[in-house]
């Protein structure tokens, strides 16, 4: 598939998630009837992908499942969400999803809202450049560029608050669509966690284009959205994700979807109960 068309289906398919959050019309446990829905990224090559025969992948969705399964919710019995990085909270607090699984980063801003079960990966912001690019190596090059990020995400927090404030800063909906803009010469760098840089570099129309920095600008811990106050749930979640690393299942995981990409994954962070 072209770039171009992952990205304009990805596009659209920001819109229809927010037509449908603006419309409202979900239940108010995340739940209907005996299936469960559960937010995820569409756009995201070893995280969360919406594959074109409709099917999803990576690392995110298959976190997803295990928790279900353990929650006692079959493969058959989700509703996959779509959750872009500025519609997560919303989606939780309105019921849209029983949780979010979406590269999603803890932090204390967020926690005033939702709650987070995990964590279950430890990540770090980079950049991602054109491969013929050598004006970008650290972060101060960043105050004289155009860089593109995600509205809503802490990667566009970062760069506004402490990493580099005078960049021309731009906001997208999704990365896909900063990806666009990087090969288009439209923009100079895309930020954001290096797990889903590598993800984008290491596909088959991507490559030889782009290229990672190799910068830790900031630790990304990714836990699993979900109400606020209900300790319940978060409580079966952590013991489900305790699970997954006790018995194999998050080293596979982690092998099977960043060993495509050569990101090199760190050990699974302990969980916080
Ligand atoms: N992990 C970061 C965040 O939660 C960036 C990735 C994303 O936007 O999903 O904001």
């Amino acid at each position: 598939m072209k770039l171009r068309s992952v990205s304009a289906a990805a596009a659209a398919a920001v819109v229809l998630a927010l037509t449908a959050t603006a419309c409202g019309g979900g239940s108010d446990s995340g739940s209907n009837g005996d299936k469960i829905n559960i937010g995820i990224k569409f756009d995201q090559p070893g995280l969360g992908l919406k594959t074109p025969d409709g099917t999803y992948a990576g690392f995110d969705v298959d976190v997803a499942k295990y928790v279900a399964k353990e929650l006692g919710y079959s493969e058959d019995k989700i509703n996959w969400k779509q959750a872009p990085s500025a519609e997560r909270e919303n989606l939780i607090k309105n019921g849209d999803v029983k949780f979010v699984v979406a590269s999603y980063s803890i932090n204390d801003k967020r926690k005033k809202e939702v709650d987070f079960a995990g964590p279950y990966f430890l990540t770090h912001q980079d950049l991602l450049v054109r491969a013929d690019d050598n004006t970008i190596t650290k972060v101060e090059d960043l105050n004289s560029k155009k860089l593109c990020s995600v509205t809503g995400s802490t990667s566009a927090q970062n760069v506004k608050e402490k990493l580099a404030p005078k960049a021309n800063l731009q906001q997208l909906g999704g990365y896909s669509e900063c990806l666009t803009g990087l090969e288009n010469k439209a923009v100079d760098a895309l930020t954001t966690d290096a797990s889903i840089l590598a993800g984008y570099a290491a596909q088959k129309e991507n490559q030889g284009k782009f290229k990672l920095v190799g910068l830790k600008m900031s630790d990304e811990n990714y836990g699993i959205g979900l109400k606020k106050g209900d300790d319940e749930l978060r409580g079966k979640i952590n013991k489900a994700l305790e699970k997954m690393v006790s018995d194999g299942t998050w080293e596979k995981l982690v092998k099977e979807h960043f060993g495509p990409s050569g990101y090199k994954y760190e050990p699974a962070p302990k969980v916080q109960n």
